[in-house]
């Protein structure tokens, strides 16, 4: 797909040059804009900041008829529409909350042999709720001016992703009532699970995928010990590092967000909070006012993220617990999306995932969208827990790169040694051995077939390591013989040796969908039949580098 010979590259290089101000493509940018050309579904997997705009908006400058976007929030599309009008490219949108005679004007337009408009914007509940739509959508289709059909922020069509919307369930009815109209579906979160969700809920059964690595090379990754004095520690770092430069601090509570504001303005920072409880008139007002530097830091609740388009975040803090790594992946995604260096920061303490669990269980945590709130049911809630304990063990793992434990999450390979020391624990420098684990991956293993392959990772290791906590006394595990048999390990042994399983394959993570319709869901490790046989029959030993004191 890379090929610089087809129908359409000259418009594609001049218009990218001369409209969109851009002196070459991004990595994939220029193979995922021929795909899509050349008629294709297509399935685009890119960090934040890759560049996934320009995938759609580009085809749509130089195609004839109209784009549809389908796109989840409001004040995300009022941005992207912002950046098109600057580049004079004519686009519009769709949404509930706009007035009855204004929609008509602009359904109106579409319909008119002489519509100038280039892209369309709609939100999901548009196409599932709007008869109107969809009717004038069939005639754009039948004239054959519907030119193309983009679903951004894919990922939320999937219950199995951090940020499901129920009204992406109903955008399947579009590939049904338009077969011939390409569709390009964008994402910056995937796991394997949540993109087969997106091409069976999205009926793209053909389509290309590109898929980007997620490593950001330009992020620099520490966490920090979160003590009485992190807002001073937090004033220290952006005076050291980022001096007057641009950033976001994700607090926990609406509280938190404005007593830090508050106290970093007393610091001589220019500071400004941002949560859910705000009015969205003042919400707008902080939200423009940074994004003219007029604001230099926000304090804000997860709510603030989805769509932001600020290149020049310089830092992202994490005042407390994130509560997914896909979640934490996401929210630093928004530093440095123009290249440059950028620092996220974590400041851990085990009392925040304390305080978040019970803010889970609870169902008050904000969300950053408009997932269900207290009425998490079990199994979601499980999932939370899970999710949470995952960003634990993160937190508290002091030797591996950081990198390399974020990728895994999304199934990617990644040797440490690139990361170049931008970690805080590539920094240390620390010494390895290695060492033959194979009868300690044994354990694990038979561990995961003991209990019949139903239980999450971190399970299995509370119960190797002799915990007696309450899930495991519940399902007695405390009986089992393999119970305790870890517990003279160093810290993080076993968890070090089981993510290597995971990532050799030997045990693979499975989904378990539930049924309820917030459809929630849990990992559960499984062995892998094709590969246990050979580490368990001997012929496969396990060697692994572990850091010495
Ligand atoms: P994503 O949607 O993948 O998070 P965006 O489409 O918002 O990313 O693009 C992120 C930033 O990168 C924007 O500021 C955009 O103008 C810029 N950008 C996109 N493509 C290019 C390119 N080919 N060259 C330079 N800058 C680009
Ligand atoms: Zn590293």
């Amino acid at each position: 797909w890379s090929s610089t010979h087809f129908a359409w590259t000259k418009e594609l290089e001049v218009n990218n040059k001369r409209i969109f101000g851009n002196r070459s493509f991004r990595p994939n940018q220029r193979e995922i804009i021929n795909a899509t050309m050349s008629g294709n579904d297509v399935f685009v997997l890119m960090p934040t900041g890759g560049g996934k705009s320009l995938t759609y908006q580009l085809p749509a400058l130089i195609c004839n008829g109209v784009t549809l976007v389908v796109s989840p929030l409001v004040s995300l599309i009022q941005d992207q529409i912002m950046h098109l009008l600057q580049a004079s490219i004519s686009a519009t949108y769709l949404s509930a909350s706009m007035e009855w005679s204004q929609q008509q004007e602009i359904l109106r337009e579409l319909m008119s042999p002489t519509c100038t408009y280039k892209l369309l914007y709609v939100t999901p509940e548009k196409v599932a709720k709007s008869d109107a739509l969809l009717r004038q959508l069939e005639n754009l289709y039948s004239r054959g001016h519907l030119s193309r059909i983009v679903i951004d922020e894919a990922h939320c069509v999937s219950q199995w992703g951090h940020d499901f919307r129920p009204d992406y369930q109903h955008l399947g009815i579009l590939k049904q009532k338009f077969p011939q109209t390409p569709v390009l579906a964008l994402t910056a979160t995937a796991t394997a699970s949540v993109k087969e969700d997106v091409v069976q809920v999205l009926g793209l059964a053909n389509c290309i995928i590109f898929r980007q690595s997620f490593n950001r090379p330009n992020l620099r990754y520490l966490v920090q010990p979160k003590t009485k004095k992190c807002l001073e520690d937090i004033d220290n770092f952006i005076k050291e590092n980022h001096p007057k430069e641009c950033g976001i601090i994700y607090c926990l509570s609406r509280m938190d967000c404005e007593k830090v504001a508050e106290k970093l303005r007393e610091y001589g920072h220019k500071a400004s909070h941002y949560h859910g409880s705000m009015d969205p008139d003042d919400r707008a007002c902080i939200q423009k006012q940074w994004s003219k530097d007029k604001i230099s830091i926000i304090c804000a609740t997860v709510a603030f993220g989805m769509g932001i388009n600020k290149p020049d975040v310089r830092f992202v803090i994490h005042h407390s617990l994130p509560k997914s790594i896909e979640g934490y992946h996401q929210e630093c995604g928004r530093a440095g999306r123009d290249g440059q260096l950028s620092s996220c920061v974590l400041f851990y303490n085990y009392s925040d995932y304390i305080r978040l669990k019970h803010m889970v269980t609870q169902g008050v945590v904000e969300q950053g969208t408009s997932a269900p709130r207290g009425s998490l049911q079990e199994q979601a809630l499980e999932t939370h827990k899970e999710n949470l304990l995952r960003m634990v063990s993160y937190c508290e793992n002091d030797v591996d790169c950081r990198r390399l434990l974020q990728l895994i999450h999304f199934g990617e390979m990644f040797d440490p040694s690139c990361c170049a020391k931008t970690c805080d624990n590539c920094l240390k420098e620390l010494r390895w051995i290695e060492k033959d684990v194979t009868n300690i991956a044994r354990q694990l293993v038979d561990l995961v077939m003991m209990t019949k392959q139903t239980y999450s990772a971190t399970h299995i290791l509370e119960v190797y390591r002799g915990s007696v906590n309450q899930n495991v006394k519940k399902h007695r595990h405390d009986t089992l013989s393999l119970h305790g048999a870890g517990k003279n390990l160093a810290k993080g042994e076993a968890a070090r040796i089981l993510r290597h399983l995971v990532t050799e394959e030997i045990l693979i993570e499975d989904v378990k969908k539930s049924e309820n319709m917030y459809g929630s869901v849990t990992s559960v490790l499984k062995a892998n039949h094709k590969k246990i046989g050979d580490l368990l029959s001997g012929k496969h030993d396990i060697v692994l580098k572990f850091p010495t004191p």
